[in-house]
């Protein structure tokens, strides 16, 4: 059961072929497994996990369940989860037992999903292959010395190594896509404002967003239907009607236009990757889809532009870390400066530092104009290159990633290199739009993925594409090996 999809899990539940009790252990012995190996949890709640299990075969017997009722799941550990250690990553939060639920967390609860526990992740979130984690990094199951991507790595080498069908993971600049693709999995970043950040920790709040990942498209519709919505905790939340997402999944896509940036292809981006996405490019073609080329003049200036505007939001974001109210707080301090100081200076990871400072300059007196606001003027000359493009085609299509998974310990010594990775997701954060990466084959060994940029609020397009493009392939579908 444990290589089932969400939509064939809920069947067979539904058909009592198995109940959750049964399914739940199956992954917890997964985990147990496979996880000295990969390091993709930070917590297991297997008790916990057993127990809500139990009730939702209860609810499932008394006819009151919902569609993904009883099926496991793990959540990033970034989200709030009530009673249960919160560490996002960092010695800072190692201690801290979340008081209240994230409301993406509530919604599955109230969902009946059951979970399994919480996923590692970059410290706060900053990263790209889950080595800024104070837990270690997590193994990508397709080769164990690769990274899974990050910062959501846990989350998708859990999934991929099949000790959880489904798992959240949140975007700022990447980290939902990036790691679907060097895990061979689908994953969706929202519209900004679409999935409630309450209880979310925040990164950079301008940019955050969560989102599914999973195996299929399908299953992240699924996932989605629960949890996206309005949400008054939220004052960046959207009130807007959601579709239910699994609806349109097989819709037709004769006549779609799918745009290619030129800009996303040129000669700096590695042949095997182009070829990769060309491919999949006709793959669409085949399915009717009409193919165009587009430009979006100005996103060379994305990285800089996030690199800006991100570490600027997390320096004031990480400011509430002082070791007075909650959270790491450095041994006996002399007096309240010395305790600022070393809570700060021990409980931080290197990145994390690096992002403060950068931060907290870009925003000082006399620098604040001339970074901060200039990156916020650039991103709304991206936002406009992409309402132009969308003028002209339905949705993008580029890669996700200029490459497959990198070895552990490759980038980490040089962080550009490291945010380099991003370069084909951070505009997508930078604009709000919503962006999905799905499966597009391998590359010596290492599966790779591509991108679909919608227009906001065009998730259940982005979904279907990737659904009927899932329905001619089955790169999906490939495991790695001794999984
Ligand atoms: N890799 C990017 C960064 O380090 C994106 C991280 C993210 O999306 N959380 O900031």
């Amino acid at each position: 059961m444990h290589t089932y999809t969400l939509s064939k899990l809920a069947a067979a539940l539904q058909k009592k072929e198995f109940s959750s009790v049964e399914l739940t252990q199956c992954f917890l012995e997964r985990i147990k497994q496979h996880d000295q190996d990969i390091n993709a949890f930070i917590t297991v709640t297997a008790e916990s996990a057993l127990a809500n299990a139990a009730l939702a075969d209860k609810r499932r017997a008394e006819n009151n369940a919902m569609p993904l009722t009883g099926i496991p799941i793990a959540h990033k550990d970034i989200f709030c989860t009530e009673g249960i250690k919160t560490s996002c990553g960092s010695r800072m939060l190692d201690n801290f037992v979340a008081p209240y639920d994230a409301t993406v967390i509530k919604r599955f609860r109230e969902e009946g999903m059951v979970m399994l526990g919480k996923t590692n992740l970059d410290e706060f979130a900053m990263g790209s292959s889950t080595e800024n984690s104070f837990y270690g990094a997590s193994k990508n199951p397709w080769d164990q010395t690769r990274v899974p991507g990050g910062s959501s790595g846990g989350s998708a080498a859990a999934v991929a190594a099949r000790m959880t069908p489904a798992a959240t993971g949140t975007d700022t600049g990447g980290s939902i896509r990036q790691p679907a693709s060097y895990c061979n999995l689908t994953g969706l970043k929202p519209t900004y404002g679409r999935v409630s950040r309450y209880g979310m920790i925040a990164f950079a709040s301008s940019l955050d967003q969560g989102g599914p990942m999973a195996t299929t498209a399908e299953d992240c519709a699924m996932l989605l239907n629960v949890m996206a919505g309005f949400d008054q905790h939220d004052s960046t939340s959207i009130d807007k009607a959601i579709p239910d997402y699994t609806a349109t999944l097989a819709n037709d896509i004769n006549g779609i236009k799918l745009g290619m940036p030129k800009e996303f292809f040129t000669d700096k981006l590695d042949p095997k990757v182009a070829l990769m996405i060309e491919t999949v490019a006709k793959e669409y073609e085949k399915l009717g889809a009409e193919l165009t080329t587009v430009s979006l003049p100005n996103i060379d200036l994305a990285m800089s532009a996030y690199y800006v505007v991100a570490p600027a939001e997390a320096s004031s974001n990480l400011a509430r870390y002082d070791g007075v109210r909650y959270g790491y707080r450095c041994a006996a301090p002399q007096d309240l400066t010395d305790m600022y100081m070393r809570t700060r200076g021990e409980g931080f990871g290197a990145e994390v530092k690096r992002r403060i400072m950068i931060g907290t300059h870009l925003l000082s007196a006399g620098y604040f104009d001339a970074f901060y606001l200039k990156a916020q003027k650039i991103r709304q000359l991206i936002s406009d290159d992409f309402q132009q493009a969308f003028s002209k085609v339905d949705s993008i299509i580029c890669p996700t990633v200029p490459n497959t998974a990198f070895c552990i310990g490759e980038k980490i010594i040089n962080p550009v290199e490291m945010y380099l990775s991003d370069f084909h997701t951070a505009a997508v954060n930078l604009t709000g739009l919503p962006g999905l990466s799905a499966p597009a084959g391998f590359i010596n060994g290492l599966p790779i993925g591509f991108q679909l940029i919608g227009n906001y609020f065009a998730e259940a397009l982005l979904l279907n594409l990737a659904h009927r493009y899932q329905k001619v392939t089955d790169w999906h579908q490939q495991m790695p090996e001794g999984i």
